[in-house]
């Protein structure tokens, strides 16, 4: 049987996230906005049991979390409904970097049309934007910084604590894309200087189509978010429309279990990428990036383009390349591009993710029919 190394692409349910789903699809399926019976009040409950679960992952208070259909709606919300108070105070110029994922860069260029300024941090070979680059590009008039914790082509983990050190003199928002690391990767979210968080449940073993946006306060003071489509006013107003109690209570769950063995989970995945690092430097593999998550390795060798070592794979283990995350279509991969790799660099790179579901990277198998190809 194929063995799944696309974690970075989308995890399985657990069997206890999938249960818990299930049940409030099926038995405890009331609405949460129902104030007249029992069903409703149910529900709410559990959104707000799972809204605390979701918020002890980074230490907020459960008030500082919105729930979301995944980490592209939580960027779209922290990212769009900055505009008003941006225009109504001049603050028209915005900070990222050119390896965000397209939920990122995409609004940002749709404001962009709407007469904002845009700073495009450069990324270093190594993966890393440059905090000292950051520093000069901070005007007066910034009004939001976002920068990804956890690339999800390269698994290049930018400072967040040398960013919000930067920031500490700064007013601008500092958003932080999320959806790699949130419950999995312990460090840097709880620092206070970050204002807004995306997650994505799909990344976290829960199911699809679920997520959140942390909007930490600054003291009492709660960002200037404007809502970028209307409804019931669910969700402070900031995402109307009836809440998926089941989706909702699965993701909390989730996060929760990720929050209780997720130092135990790096420790596994880490050895899985050291083994794996291990037989690649036979073959002379260059890897991209350093300083990368433990989950992920995306690497080239020399000779092999990746569309063809895939097809090779096929059956025995399930990768992907940089660009099969973001887009049906074939695009060559932006965040590599931006890192300076070569064409050939690039139309060779192979990303491989695991997680703690996995026991065994089939290393030697790997190598051996990636050697065939050269
Ligand atoms: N940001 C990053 C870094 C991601 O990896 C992804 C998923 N590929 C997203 C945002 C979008 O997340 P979702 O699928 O939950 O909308």
């Amino acid at each position: 049987m194929t063995i799944y190394l696309d974690y970075n692409a989308t995890t399985p349910a657990l069997p206890e996230v999938a249960d818990l789903v299930y049940r409030m699809m099926v038995d405890d399926f009331g609405n949460s906005s129902s104030r007249t019976h029992e069903f409703g009040i149910a529900a709410k409950q559990a959104v707000e049991f799972a809204r605390t679960q979701v918020a002890n992952v980074v230490q907020v208070d459960k008030a500082e979390v919105i729930f979301t259909s995944g980490a592209t709606e939580s960027n779209n919300i922290a990212i769009l409904g900055l505009c008003e108070f941006a225009e109504a105070n001049d603050k028209k110029h915005i900070i990222t970097t050119k390896i965000e994922h397209k939920s990122v860069l995409e609004p940002i260029k749709h404001l962009q049309t709407q007469g904002f300024d845009v700073t495009y941090l450069n990324i270093g070979k190594d993966g890393q934007v440059n905090v000292n680059e950051l520093k000069a590009a901070l005007r007066d008039e910034t009004c939001l910084v976002s920068i990804m914790h956890i690339n999800n082509e390269t698994g290049s983990i930018q400072p967040i604590t040398e960013i919000c050190q930067i920031l500490s003199s700064h007013e601008a928002y500092l958003h932080v894309d999320a959806a790699q690391s949130f419950g999995k990767y312990p460090f840097d979210l709880d620092n206070q200087r970050i204002d807004f968080i995306s997650a994505s449940g799909h990344k976290l073993f829960a199911p699809k189509g679920i997520g959140a946006l942390i909007m930490r306060r600054r003291g009492f003071i709660k960002p200037p978010l404007k809502p970028i489509y209307f409804g019931g006013g669910q969700e402070k107003g900031l995402r109307p429309g009836t809440l998926a109690v089941p989706l909702i209570a699965g993701f909390g769950l989730a996060c929760e279990l990720a929050q209780n063995n997720a130092q135990k989970w790096c420790e596994h995945v880490a050895g899985l990428k050291a083994k794996l690092m291990d037989s690649l430097r036979a073959l002379e593999a260059e890897f991209n990036g350093n300083n990368t998550s433990p989950y992920v390795l995306n690497f080239s060798v020399p000779g092999v383009n990746s569309e063809a070592a895939m097809v090779m794979l096929k059956g025995i283990v399930a990768v992907s390349n940089g660009s099969a995350c973001t887009s049906s279509s074939y695009s060559p991969s932006h965040v590599l591009s931006a890192m300076g790799l070569s064409q050939e660099q690039i139309d060779g790179s192979i990303r491989v993710s695991w997680s703690h579901q996995t026991t065994a990277v089939p290393s030697d198998e790997i190598c051996r029919i990636i050697k065939e190809l050269l």
